[in-house]
């Protein structure tokens, strides 16, 4: 069969999607993707799966389709520590997210909170955004960064060159690429074109993700692929997780 793109971020009613598993896997027959389920598995997202027995029934329900078995996981929540290897093992990949970044002294920030702790700055923000950055790249075994320029809400409208310096870039994909973790082009929160170029002259893997939630979006991978391409990253290249592996080390996965 002809190479497809894979969609390795998507999201189904099992978290907060509009789409069941087999509608996901329709949409993306229609668009010439391979599908992948990968919803939230968190105890700090609303809608989501969140306990180890929902993650089991969930892995069940995945099983019984052709699909991609993910999940997306917040660094910040302990749910993924408590998986064992046998659960863990049954993904056929994994999706780690920033949905909070850890100040110095201790606070969270989380990225959909309007209200920013008393003397936070778009630069202290962002040193302590790159530095959980790198403590989720030791410590999280995931194949894939989930949206690596989501920063906090009240920051999403600043200009990229406030927010990313030469440093912070530098910083992120040399931490990606010592933790073997792949940097997602997301359709749903576009990275700046300078950082993927960085990500791909590093030797970081590139994965596509529509992080959809919804019929329009599940499998449009369509504007990330053409950014990889435009950066003469090839098709095969691009992270799926049958040909590439997996952390998960998922038995169905083909290495090589
Ligand atoms: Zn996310
Ligand atoms: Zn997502």
């Amino acid at each position: 069969m002809n190479w497809q793109p894979v969609d390795c971020h998507a999201h189904s009613i099992w978290s907060d999607g509009a789409l069941t598993i087999d509608q996901i896997v329709e949409r993306a027959v229609v668009l010439g993707v391979k599908p992948s389920v990968t919803d939230h598995v968190s105890r700090d997202v609303q809608r989501s799966i969140q306990s180890v027995d929902d993650v089991v029934r969930y892995l069940d329900a995945l099983e019984a389709f052709d699909v991609l078995r993910g999940a997306e996981f917040c660094w910040h929540d302990g749910l993924w520590r408590e998986l064992p290897p046998e659960i863990v093992a049954r993904f056929t990949h994994r999706v780690g997210s920033l949905h909070a970044i850890r100040l110095p002294d201790g606070q969270w920030v989380h990225a959909f909170s309007r209200k920013l702790p008393d003397g936070l700055t778009p630069a202290s923000y962002m040193e302590a955004h790159l530095a959980t950055l790198q403590d989720f790249a030791r410590e999280m075994p995931v194949d894939v960064l989930a949206h690596p320029t989501l920063v906090t809400l009240p920051y999403r409208a600043l200009d990229t060159d406030e927010l990313w310096t030469d440093e912070h870039e530098a910083a992120m994909v040399d931490a990606l690429f010592a933790g073997g973790i792949a940097f997602e082009i997301s359709s749903r929160y576009p990275p700046h074109e300078r950082l993927v170029r960085r990500a791909v002259d590093r030797g970081v893997r590139i994965s596509l993700g529509s992080d959809g939630h919804t019929a329009e979006q599940v499998a449009d991978v369509r504007r990330p692929l053409a950014l990889a391409r435009s950066l003469s990253v090839p098709d095969e290249a691009l992270y799926d997780p049958r040909r590439h592996g997996s952390r998960t080390g998922n038995r169905s996965v083909q290495r090589g």
